[in-house]
């Protein structure tokens, strides 16, 4: 399923595929993360990776304000999930980041949620 986002910032990471699948520091070329392609709606990262390098990632397919859920995201398998649908959103690559902030809006739910380190 194709998509575009309307927005897309990315600052000290890159992107395997246009807007989803496997996140990189550029600073030591390590993978952060992985971010699920057709779930979610909107994603903010802010990141300090292991190697010392920071970073943030901003994407968003819509302009709409997600109501904020206070819920913790589900762990499936090291995959962090939505709490109401069970969606599958994103994966951090916990030994390469020092500390993060995330906020991921789900695109079944139309919730955002908060998870950080
Ligand atoms: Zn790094
Ligand atoms: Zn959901």
């Amino acid at each position: 399923m194709a998509r575009s986002p309307i927005k897309k910032q990315l600052n000290g990471v890159t992107l395997l595929k246009e807007y989803a699948s496997w996140v990189y520091c550029t600073g030591c070329k390590k993978t952060i993360a992985y971010l699920c392609y057709i779930t979610y709606d909107k994603c903010h990262l802010d990141f300090e990776c292991s190697c010392g390098s920071k970073g943030n990632l901003y994407i968003s397919f819509t302009n709409a304000d997600y109501a904020p859920n206070k819920h913790p995201l589900t762990i499936v398998k090291n995959r962090l999930c939505c709490p109401t649908d069970q969606s599958p959103l994103i994966t951090f690559v916990e030994k390469n980041l020092m500390h993060y902030n995330c906020h991921i809006a789900c695109a079944s739910c139309k919730n955002e949620f908060f998870h950080n380190k």
